[in-house]
């Protein structure tokens, strides 16, 4: 028996636990925003650690203006095997995002129907994480030994940008380049699938300043809506076809999303819609952006884009006045051509469905960006049991099938590192 069919058995062996598992998880509402129950879900993952041998420590992110007494921030991080080389992280985020409406069925329940396990985060990512902590039992079950060292751990606040959780854990060199080789986050990417980094992030918000002014002689000031109106036009009609003009060469899905895009987020001015009105012309009004830049693009070029088309439109009429704030900056990432991560990974997907494991990158980012940059540990991708179209979704599901042959794929990938050995 080949050593892919020794493990995909012993994956088969845990289909219950696997399912048990991500149950337990997802039963646990850590929901984000606000941030609810992280030590709960902290405390179960770590548990499940601690029963399988490893050095378990609790990592709050104390400090951190999101770490609050009603809604701390606690990270897990377990160890196994501990300064081995090589060294393989799993990293799988705990928070998930609200349900929202439209489930048919209790969105923190865990159920199974027809094969499939619902819930708010199975896909993103709770089967991930179980696949991850069973692949490494898997390992062990099937006969093989550890030769390296396995960390595992379970991260707060990916949903919203992450610096709570794994930034932060690399910002206080928990996580660090010395102790770790490859990182494998196992978010939602379909598990025959290799995502090998992301596009960039530019959130900016422009403030339109105008002149306030009696409502009944408009002509008196100047309105910051109708300036704002028009730039969110220009950049929908000036900047929208320069950026779908542009192809980044890494392999983004949906096909859509290998081009530069720009959103509208938001939009406020004047006065507040649910106030009593006064007769004013608004002087002030704001929008916020969200701008996904190409690896090809870099920060620097889209941001004095932005600053271009602010300019030109000032220049052509000088009553019109904006200002820029920066509000979020994520870099993209991209995993090194030839990583042997990828090639390990590569390999046990191509064992284990008997077909070609086909490399993606992410349409929106994930945690990649803060291995990659704060931790200095660039062989990183993201393979997990999900599929993508079901994340954030209502009835979010995994199907059971894939979140066994994920583990076994897992466990493989584990092997073909040395990580685990015969
Ligand atoms: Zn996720």
């Amino acid at each position: 028996m080949t050593l892919a069919a020794r493990l995909i058995q012993e994956a088969e062996r845990a289909r219950d636990e696997l399912c048990d598992l991500t149950a337990r998880l997802v039963r646990i509402p850590s929901v984000n925003p606000p941030g609810e129950h992280y030590r709960d879900a902290a405390e179960l993952l770590g548990g499940e650690l601690a029963k399988n041998g490893y050095a378990v420590s609790y990592h709050a992110a104390v400090g951190r203006p999101e770490h609050t007494a009603q809604h701390p921030r606690v990270n897990v991080v377990g160890r196994l095997g501990e300064g081995a080389h090589p060294a393989v992280h799993l990293n799988g985020h705990l928070d998930v995002v609200p349900a929202g409406e439209g489930w048919t069925v209790d969105p923190f329940a865990g159920v199974i129907r027809d094969g499939k396990l619902f819930g708010r985060g199975t896909a993103d990512m709770k089967a991930g994480i179980a696949a991850a902590v069973l692949a490494v039992e898997v390992a062990r079950r099937a006969g093989l030994s550890l030769r390296g060292s396995v960390e595992l751990s379970g991260s707060v606040d990916e949903e919203s940008g992450g610096q709570a959780g794994v930034a932060w854990l690399c910002e206080q060199g928990v996580i660090r380049k010395a102790r770790v080789d490859h990182v494998i986050i196992p978010e939602p990417l379909n598990p025959d699938r290799i995502c090998v980094g992301h596009r960039g992030v530019y959130w900016f918000k422009v403030t339109a300043h105008g002149r306030v002014a009696h409502g009944s002689m408009p002509f008196l000031g100047v309105s910051a809506i109708d300036q704002l109106a028009h730039l969110v036009e220009r950049a929908r009609t000036e900047l929208g076809p320069a950026l779908r003009q542009r192809v980044t060469a890494m392999p983004v899905v949906p096909e859509g999303a290998r081009h530069a895009t720009l959103n509208v987020n938001s939009i406020s001015g004047g006065q507040a819609g649910r106030e009593p009105q006064t007769p004013c012309v608004a002087d002030r009004a704001e929008a916020i952006f969200d701008r996904r830049f190409l690896l090809e693009e870099g920060f620097a070029g889209a941001k004095a884009e932005i600053e271009q088309l602010l300019a030109k439109a000032q220049s052509e009429d000088p009553s019109r006045r904006y200002t820029l704030e920066d509000l979020l900056v994520f870099h993209p990432v991209q995993t090194p051509a030839g990583s042997p991560l990828v090639a390990a990974l590569a390999r046990a997907i191509g064992s284990v469905y008997e077909r070609a494991a086909c490399l993606v990158a992410s349409p929106g980012t994930y945690d990649h960006k803060h291995f990659a940059r704060l931790g200095g540990i660039e062989h990183c991708v993201a393979y997990g049991p999900g599929t993508l179209e079901l994340a954030h979704q209502p009835d979010e599901h995994v199907r059971v099938d894939d979140l066994v042959r994920a583990t076994a794929v897992m466990a493989l990938t584990l092997a073909e590192l040395g990580v685990f050995a015969a």
